[in-house]
């Protein structure tokens, strides 16, 4: 039985959270799966394309007014799972890995990404304000997804988790390949 790179999280998540192995390709695979069956492609393309840093989601997030800290502004949050996808499902960024020793995925990265996405409210406030019309809140959404796709999911959620899809797809039939 593996561990991952810590012991707890700073919410309540089930023991085997903590004890399953091989979580950077697991997510991957759960990632490649929403790609390759739902609907989120179009929009991670282009909000991977985009780079204004103009702020107005950080004025206008309820989260960031209160701590005020770096990792609750909405654009900041969203590039931890903009960047795995820049990486992993775009021509540039396969080609770029390729070439150069870049970014890659890491126990240590996923733990970061499950602290930042369970903060966010998702409530969708930061895109009225976004004049590119990015949607943190779906960004959120499908982060929040394939984080319990490796079981790391609060346990408050585990009731929900058992009721939702957020896409419709099935794994067995996915064949998106990684670079
Ligand atoms: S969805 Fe809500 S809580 Fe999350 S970043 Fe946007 S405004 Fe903040
Ligand atoms: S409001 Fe939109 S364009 Fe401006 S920093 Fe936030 S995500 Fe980027």
């Amino acid at each position: 039985m593996g561990t991952t790179t810590r012991d707890t999280y700073s919410y309540y998540v089930e023991q085997k959270a903590l004890d399953v192995t091989d979580r950077p390709r697991k997510f991957l695979v759960a990632f490649a799966a929403v790609l390759e069956h739902g609907n989120y492609s179009s929009a991670l393309d282009i909000y991977s394309r985009l780079s204004t840093k103009c702020g107005r989601c950080a004025s206008a997030c309820q989260l960031y007014e209160a701590t005020q800290e770096e990792r609750d502004i909405p654009c900041h949050r969203s590039e931890l799972l903009l960047r795995v996808y820049r990486r992993y499902f775009t021509q540039s960024g396969i080609l770029k890995a390729r070439l150069t020793r870049g970014f890659i995925l890491t126990d240590d990265y996923l733990d970061e990404m499950a602290d930042e996405y369970y903060r966010c409210t998702a409530c969708r406030r930061c895109k009225a304000f976004c004049p590119l019309g990015i949607d943190h809140g779906l960004v959120t959404h499908l982060a929040r997804y394939l984080l319990s796709e490796i079981d790391v999911i609060p346990k408050a959620l585990l009731r929900c988790r058992r009721s939702r899809t957020p896409v419709s797809f099935s794994r067995k039939n996915s064949r998106r390949s990684m670079a």
